[in-house]
């Protein structure tokens, strides 16, 4: 194994094993690929490196970003200085959090997050919005705003087969490489990746199934045989996004919403998945169709909470837990049904790239400037500049934002809020099992 130090001692130490690099197959395609699904800029400088057989595989400053995200997925890497280029909030989010936590200056509490409604595979987070390029892929910049942030693990909600696929091929890429490096370190303090994603199709995309060329059966089948891969291999840890939106029902009638509701349940019992349901609009359908079958599921969380106080009562006496984000904050309905969802049952997401919390948002005045972490900025599209967020697509790093609104409107120490959803997660989905 050879070591990769770095000249700058504020930068994390930088260690590859680059005998594995050496003698796979194809090492330059091996490293490509790392390089590919994690970059960071910031590093760019850390190091020039003195083994020449690398150094003749790519460019020196490739190696160096691998390097760092290598460290940052398999260790807990000292804090790096922040990138000049990049906004965070981190290094402020303990600072910030103390006067409405309720922690004492000195407290050592980091908050730790797992949004577990992301939207990765949409094409905006590549640069793209409806067939039209507006700027250079950037996921890789949205994952390290998001670490940055304290976005520990990302679950990747899949909407239909294909994102679905996407979803988790993206689990797959980002977890690989943790795995595949653990086994050439002493550490073993991370037992799990970054990504995990959903399997299932959305109740406005039902048409997709029932129009499928192959027929709904085939449809389903791949959808059958996708969550097993993924449910086995731990990258799939729910099924969904499921459920009803009577909300739109431009997208597909009530009578297909329910008929695919009821065939999806049907494979999350079999395959013994936990669910991630969508709930809009249609309370009482949604209610009469899952209840009866959740003593043979393995439970599930309603995402997007937006529905009444006495539905979140009920869903949660059922053993449901609620997910909230910038939509379940937008008016002062939302807010008192928030202040009423039992820690226990409470579960943070940003739905991005939609749901932010916005100024005309009844939430936004609780965002307490000098107690929350900074917003990051952010450009237009149009003027897209590499390292910054991009105006009105939510990020994974919004989601100290969701945090602090829950503990402020709950009146609860934001350590209180930030520990609940995180055990709450890791209780339903497991991801912290997986191997
Ligand atoms: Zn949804």
């Amino acid at each position: 194994m050879i070591l990769y130090s770095p000249k700058h001692p504020t930068y994390p130490c930088l260690m590859i094993p680059f005998a594995t690099a050496a003698t796979t197959a194809n090492p330059v395609l091996y490293l490509s690929k790392l390089y590919r699904y994690h970059t960071s800029p910031p590093f760019l400088h850390a190091t020039r490196s003195h083994h020449q057989t690398v150094h003749k595989l790519l460019p020196n400053h490739l190696l160096v970003r691998i390097a760092h995200s290598v460290m940052s997925t398999t260790a807990p890497a000292p804090t790096p200085t922040p990138p000049l280029s990049l906004p965070t909030s981190s290094s402020n989010s303990t600072t910030a959090a103390t006067s409405l936590s309720g922690l004492s200056p000195n407290s050592t509490y980091t908050p730790r997050y797992i949004d577990v409604g992301i939207n990765l595979t949409s094409s905006v987070f590549h640069g793209s919005d409806h067939g039209k390029q507006y700027h250079e892929d950037d996921l890789e910049d949205v994952l390290h705003r998001a670490k940055e942030a304290g976005c520990q693990k990302l679950m990747v909600t899949g909407s239909c087969y294909d994102e679905s696929k996407s979803g988790y091929e993206l689990a797959r890429q980002h977890r690989t490489y943790s795995a595949l490096f653990i086994s050439h370190t002493s550490t073993n303090s991370i037992s799990a990746g970054l990504i995990y994603s959903t399997v299932g199709v959305h109740p406005c995309s039902v048409k997709l199934i029932d129009s499928h060329p192959s027929g709904p059966e085939a449809y389903l089948s791949s959808l059958r045989t996708l969550a097993q891969e993924g449910a086995s291999s731990g990258y799939v840890t729910a099924f969904g996004e499921i459920g009803l939106d009577y909300d739109r029902l431009y997208h597909a009638s009530k009578e297909d919403q329910k008929k695919y509701f009821v065939l999806q349940l049907d494979l999350a019992e079999e395959i013994c998945l936990p669910l991630f349901l969508h709930s809009r609009a249609a309370a009482a359908d949604f209610e009469d169709i899952l209840f009866p079958r959740l003593p043979r599921l393995k439970g599930g969380l309603v995402h997007s909470f937006t529905g009444t106080v006495d539905e979140m009562r009920r869903l949660v006496s059922a053993g449901l837990y609620i997910g909230v984000n910038g939509c379940s904050l937008k008016t002062e309905k939302n807010l008192e049904v928030v202040k009423q969802i039992p820690l226990e049952r409470l579960m943070l997401e940003t739905d991005g790239p939609w749901c932010e919390i916005r100024p005309s948002h009844a939430s936004y005045k609780l965002l307490n400037k000098d107690e929350c972490p900074p917003i990051p900025k952010q450009v237009r599209r149009d003027r897209f500049k590499k390292g910054l967020m991009v105006k009105g697509r939510n990020e994974p790093c919004n989601i100290p934002h969701v945090a602090y609104i829950v503990a402020a409107v709950k009146g609860a120490p934001l350590k209180e809020v930030c520990e609940a959803a995180w055990k709450n997660t890791l209780d339903l989905f497991g991801m912290d099992k997986t191997a």
